[in-house]
Formats: C-alpha cells, structure tokens, sequence
C-alpha cells in the first residue's frame, strides 16, 4: 500500500527543526513542473530513516515542490521554467560541496567532511535557492547572462529570499519563528540559512561561513558599490563575490518583511506572517518585472518595492523604505532625483591588458564599461572563467575552481556567457 505521507525536513538539517510528515509532493504540476532525474526511479513513498537516500529524495521532492508551488503562486501564471517544459533536478551529481542551476538543470552533490557526508539536495534552504535562480531566470531572464556583479550578487539573494520564503509557507516553521523572536528583525531558524553546510565549510576553511550557519539574512552588513569592494574576502566582512554582497539585499528584504508584519504593534500570528510573506513575495516579483537592468539593480528594485508597497498597504512605502535606507541601498532623501542609469546592452571590451589575445570581448553588460570590465576582471582574478589555454596562454588557471562563465566564439568575435549560478561553498577552491 503506497502511503499518502512522507517525512521531509521542515528546515535545514542543520536548523534544529525536526522533520515532519507531510503529503506527498506531486512534482509535475501545471505551472513550474519538476522532474528528479537522479536517483530514478521513485522510491515508494514511506516515512523513511534520515540517513537513507529515500529520505532524501522525499525531503529534497518536498522541498523543491512546496518552492515552486509557492513561486507558482505569485508569478503571473503564465510564466514558465526558461527552458520551457519540465525542470530537471540532479539530487547527487558526484562529489563536490555544491549545488548549481545552469539552465538545463538544478544540480546538487555529495562530500564527506570530518567524517560525516553532507549531501546540499537534503538541505531545504540549499534546494529552494536553487529553485529560486529557476524562478528568477522565469521571470527575468536578461539577467543571467549581464556582466555585472550587482546583477549577480542580486540572483543570489533572491535565492536565498527563496529559502526563507519557502520555509515559511510551512506553518510549524512560522510558529518556531514567532516563538523564538516574535516577528522582529533578529536571528531565528529562518534567518540562518543552510546551518549544516555552513558547518562543514567552518571545518574546510574557518572564515569562509558565518559562526552558525553559511550566510544570515539578520547581519549589520552596508551596501557599497561593488566596484569599490574587494573581490573576496572573510564571512565576516562585504566583498563583491556575488554571494557576500547578496546578504545585504537580502538583510533589506527581511527587516522589510519583518517591519511588515509587526508595525501595527498586536501581537504576530502565523496567519499574519503568512500573508507577509506572500505579500513581500508579490512586491518583489512586481518589483523585479518593471525594474531595468543597471549597474545599481539593488536601488532599482528596492524603489520598485517601495512604488509598488503603496496600493497594498499605506503603511508600507515608509517601512520598505526604512529598511533599504538602513542598508545603504537607498538614499535618505526623500525626493532623490536619480540620473537616469545606462541600461542593459551589449558592450566591447579590449581587454588586451589582461593578456588575451587581441580580439575583443563582447558581454551583456548592465550600463558602463567600467562596470563589465570589474565583473570580467572579477571572473578571471577568482579563477571562473573558462579557458582554453591553448588560445589564451596568458590567463591564470585555477584547476579547482567552478567555471561559471566561458568564451564562446562568434562570427569572429569572443562572447563572454554564463554556464552556471556556481552557489558553491567556496570551501574548495
Ligand atoms: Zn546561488
């Protein structure tokens, strides 16, 4: 007999939440259908042990589905995955301490650390930001290939907004919430985002992760231009690497979020932070929809929010923005008048200072040159890019590293494209 429950994580392995049961997931449903492509096929549905590879698959369907429904629920419906179709996950595609999204797939993998193997298809905060670079390139999908690490560090925070928003369409998840910090901005199970894997990358490399979890949406961090940032550093400080940078983003959203569903001064319920979440969720998706693509795509957005906060709720514009200021995202006037960006577009670079070969580099960049050339710079300094050293003797090569982007040659000319969101952990290379 096929039971009508399976036992799934409620929260990252890590969080201190227990799983519970919950139903089945049906993974090919209309709107965002979802196919797990490894390990095939299904194991029957059962309340599993958790160090078993059926939990994992069950947890990881779980999870995925309850994202996407959600998604699902806010995008207009007529979206669709940018490939069109049904999106694949791969639950374990190897060894690494990773997980990716490239497009064609959402892949995930396994390492063992210090003597235990951590898997990032069982963390629910892993696979829901994941499915949220999905969702994203759904809805926006000139971002993926914009040479621009504001543009980048962005993606990253909506997936990590995507893990937070996720765990809180579950209701034991928002009274946990509720219990331990009352709505207000302060870390909680749902601020500290993938606890285990930010635990196994401590043991690889200390300052690589945050004390108790990889990246928390509740930190002090302050928006800086990422042209004027380091291009990496230690968790306990702001970089332009992508996923550094995207913690202040995402901290704006979340105190956001929290100013809305507490303002009014009663007690919080989980019904009310429900609706919170849902209506943070629609003010970002409506937001990213109108926002152009430019050098300062946090500003953008957040001014989106704050235009779009009006019609929901009077109280809201003067919150969203509250937030946004704190962070440094948007600035204190109430009446900015900001010069119009550059917009998205394609740019040539000579980039015979970095020792390529004299053909020039196309990308799509988000506004100035100046701005492609710090991501392009970014890429090649971190090891990222793609080369084929053969052509291009004079780049540096890192064996280790993830590649997200490559050189595609056309009609004569050097494309810069992505391969991949790498949302890796950074513990190995
Ligand atoms: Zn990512």
């Amino acid at each position: 007999m096929t039971r009508a429950q399976i036992l799934a994580w409620q929260d990252d392995p890590g969080s201190g939440l227990k799983p519970l049961e919950r139903p089945v997931p049906t993974l090919k449903r209309r709107q965002f259908p979802l196919e797990i492509q490894w390990p095939k096929p299904a194991p029957p549905p059962d309340d599993y042990r958790l160090e078993s590879a059926a939990f994992r698959y069950w947890t990881a369907a779980e999870a995925l589905r309850r994202a996407a429904d959600f998604w699902a629920s806010i995008v207009p419906k007529s979206t669709t995955w940018w490939l069109g179709g049904t999106l694949p996950a791969v639950l374990d595609a190897g060894r690494d301490l990773n997980a990716s999204y490239n497009r064609g797939a959402l892949w995930f993998f396994h390492q063992r650390v210090a003597g235990s193997t951590i898997y990032s298809g069982e963390s629910p905060d892993i696979l829901c930001h994941e499915l949220g670079h999905a969702v994203l390139d759904a809805v926006k999908p000139q971002l993926f290939h914009t040479a621009s690490l504001e543009v980048a560090a962005f993606h990253e925070a909506f997936g990590d907004i995507s893990a937070i928003l996720s765990a809180l369409q579950l209701r034991p998840v928002r009274q946990a919430v509720i219990a331990e910090t009352g709505g207000r901005y302060q870390s909680s199970q749902v601020s500290r985002l993938a606890e285990q894997m930010g635990a196994a990358v401590r043991k690889l490399r200390p300052d690589a992760a945050e004390g108790d979890c990889l990246r928390n949406a509740v930190n002090s961090l302050i928006y800086r231009a990422p042209i004027d940032l380091p291009p990496w550093g230690p968790a306990s400080s702001l970089s332009s690497e992508p996923h550094s940078l995207s913690r202040v983003f995402t901290a704006g959203f979340f105190e956001a979020l929290c100013l809305m569903v507490t303002y009014r001064g009663t007690t919080l319920t989980q019904a009310d932070l429900l609706c919170g979440s849902r209506q943070a969720a629609r003010l970002l998706i409506a937001a990213v929809t109108g926002s152009a693509v430019t050098v300062r795509f946090f500003a953008e957005v957040a001014t989106n929010m704050v235009a779009a906060a009006r019609a929901m709720d009077k109280a809201y514009p003067a919150l969203l923005r509250s937030a946004f200021v704190r962070r440094g995202i948007l600035s204190i006037e109430r009446h900015q008048t900001r010069r119009p960006e550059p917009r998205l577009g394609l740019v040539t670079l000579d980039t015979g200072e970095y020792g390529l070969v004299d053909t020039p580099i196309v990308v799509q960049a988000a506004g100035t040159a100046q701005d492609a050339h710090a991501f392009l710079r970014w890429l090649i300094s971190r090891g990222s890019l793609e080369v084929d050293d053969r052509k291009f003797p004079g780049l540096p090569v890192h064996p280790h590293t993830v590649k997200s982007h490559r050189l595609a040659e056309l009609e004569g000319r050097l494309v810069l494209e992505r391969i991949l969101f790498d949302c890796g952990f950074h513990a190995a290379g």
